[in-house]
């Protein structure tokens, strides 16, 4: 019962369905009890011999009546609960979507993303049924179960009644224990499902893998085994459904043995009419769904309880990344100074980044290199507000980058990482992700600044060609160009290239630097890369080893310094003249 306080506020928030619908259902009730005692009237006059046709049609306008009646009513609390219900789901999958948008990177690495879909979509189906179902239930045990057993006791004979209803707290008894053994069971065989859910996913995902080392078998063997696992829950499932549903219908047959037992006897002694006793048979058997609704009701709430517990934990949970109380809603702009004295990452213990310095004024192209897991990756991250805990300070055009609105900084920044990210939609729509309102000629002109337009006109359906699982599938280097298009297109006031350039070949690389150059001459670009010709041109090229500048200058001082860059550089340029076949 405890969800239904924990949902009070929606409750509150939605009085007015709620009490149309339960009115709704307590009129139900009422008119339900009407029909059977009619049919006893008209039998007992039958057996009376005692009917005319102006009767028969007087009672069967009632039995009409009643009947619409019934189904304006069913009608009016269907709409109105299971209404309220769904609004329920759409109110918290808002709640929980928003909430996810606004979350830092350390709550996505902490939670799987099958986690989180789980929660998006059982979680809260389990709750809307509180309010759906759970309301239903209880409202109709309540009204339904008491309705009918005082229309017993009124229209009948309260001894019949007190036989009747022996038999029924044992059905209500059963649904709770094997309610709850079929609580477990279901749970089980939920999470079975999701096992196989996630293998299938897995397996399809990295099928290239899987079959590049042959692992075809072993893989099948797991599904296999991952499918007869959840068999083996199904099943209880169904013993389970399949011991209480009998249980059903013995109880109810001993009521009836019961009552007609009793019901006989009081004929005999002229207590009871036939009239009566068919009367009170039609009402045992509406209280077979009160019954139902008992043992159904415990388990709703329950489910519900538990999920709706879970989704208040991961609401609880808060960002890291704060905006400022006042923040600052000029627009980022101008000179950037990146001052990183410490940063860890949350749980590591050695420094991730230390001792990072470096100025950069609009125009300007700032390079950084070094080995894989060098920190180059992390120094962006700072500068994107992916982590705010750091030692230092990070200023643009004079405020701390902590200060600005998050709208008024994150716009400013075109970022193209190395894991690309492209959506399903058309290759147009990918484009203008940044911003919708761009037109058709400002697409194809970043497609064109990112040497990728060509390649998009030979696609069969050109700009308007889908991307994406159900559509073209795309080079790596492609992927990498239309990113670059996408980051483009917005003209930011800093661009970041973060080894953005790795999948296209050498003279691509130089097309769309040369139309950088130009491109950028009043803004300030960041280039991330592995290959050294992609950061030559720049003003200031930093080398960083394990989170550290371990070099600086231009791409000439650092080659007249000898250290890891111009090693490095001679090393590619040996290698590109190997690969070039010279
Ligand atoms: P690069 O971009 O130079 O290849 P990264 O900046 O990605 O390097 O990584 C720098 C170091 O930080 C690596 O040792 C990496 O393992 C570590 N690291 C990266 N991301 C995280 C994270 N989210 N949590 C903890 N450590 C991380």
């Amino acid at each position: 019962m405890q969800i239904f306080r924990k949902l009070g506020w929606f409750f509150r928030q939605e009085k007015k369905a709620y009490i149309i619908g339960i009115t709704a259902l307590l009129l139900v009730a009422i008119v339900q009890v009407v029909p059977p005692k009619v049919i006893g009237i008209v039998i007992d006059e039958i057996a009376d011999q005692n009917m005319s046709m102006q009767k028969i049609v007087t009672w069967v306008i009632v039995l009409v009546i009643m009947a619409i009646l019934q189904y304006l009513l069913r009608y009016l609390w269907r709409k109105n609960i299971w209404g309220s219900a769904a609004l329920l789901e759409k109110t918290l999958r808002k709640q929980l979507f928003h909430h996810f948008t606004k979350m830092d990177h350390q709550f996505f690495q902490t939670h799987r993303t099958g986690d989180l879909m789980a929660h998006a979509t059982n979680d809260l189906s389990a709750i809307q049924k509180v309010a759906g179902e759970g309301i239903l239930t209880f409202a109709d045990s309540l009204i339904t179960g008491g309705s009918t057993l005082i229309a017993m006791i009124l229209f009948v004979d309260w001894r019949l009644t007190l036989i009747a209803v022996i038999p029924l707290p044992f059905l209500a008894l059963v649904a709770r224990i094997l309610g709850s053994k079929m609580h477990e069971a279901f749970r089980d065989s939920q999470e079975a499902f999701s096992d196989i859910n996630d293998k299938a996913q897995e397996s399809i995902t990295g099928i290239k893998v899987i079959k590049t080392f042959g692992q075809e078998k072993e893989d099948l063997a797991d599904f296999d085994n991952k499918v007869a696992q959840a068999i083996v829950k199904n099943k209880r499932v169904y013993l389970l459904d399949s011991l209480f549903d009998p249980f059903i219908t013995l109880i109810i047959g001993i009521s009836y043995v019961l009552t007609i037992i009793l019901g006989s006897h009081l004929i005999m002694n002229n207590e009871l009419t036939i009239g009566e006793l068919v009367s009170f048979i039609s009402y045992i058997g509406l209280l077979v769904w009160p019954m139902f609704a008992v043992g159904r009701l415990f388990n709703v709430l329950e489910r519900g309880s538990a999920s709706y517990d879970r989704v208040q934990i991961l609401l609880q949970e808060k960002t890291h990344i704060i905006e400022a109380q006042v923040p600052v809603v000029t627009k980022a702009a101008g000179k950037i100074k990146y001052g990183v004295n410490k940063f860890l990452y949350p749980e590591e213990k050695v420094a991730n980044l230390q001792n990072i310095h470096f100025e950069l004024e609009p125009g300007e192209t700032l390079g950084i290199v070094g080995k894989t897991g060098a920190g180059k990756t992390t120094l962006i991250k700072l500068l994107l507000r992916e982590f705010d805990n750091y030692a230092g300070e990070i200023t643009w055009n004079g405020v701390n980058i902590k200060d600005y609105a998050l709208d008024s900084f994150l716009p400013q920044i075109g970022y193209v990482p190395q894991d690309h990210f492209l959506f399903s939609m058309t290759v147009a729509d990918n484009i203008r992700f940044a911003n919708q309102e761009a037109s058709m000629e400002q697409v194809e002109k970043a497609a064109q600044l990112a040497d990728v337009h060509e390649d998009i006109l030979g696609f069969s359906n050109g700009y308007q060609t889908m991307v994406g699982e159900r559509g073209v599938s795309l080079s790596g280097g492609q992927k990498q160009r239309l990113s670059i298009a996408r980051a483009l297109l917005v003209n930011p006031e800093l661009l970041i290239l973060d080894d953005a350039l790795s999948a296209v070949d050498a003279k691509t690389e130089e097309t769309i630097l040369q139309n950088l150059k130009q491109l950028r001459a009043t803004q300030a670009t960041i280039i991330v890369a592995h290959r050294l010709s992609s950061v030559m041109h720049a003003k200031e090229i930093i080398v960083i080893d394990q989170g550290q500048i371990i070099e600086r200058g231009n791409h000439h001082e650092l080659l007249a310094n000898g250290g890891w860059y111009a090693k490095m550089y001679y090393k590619q340029q040996l290698e590109a003249k190997i690969e070039g076949g010279e």
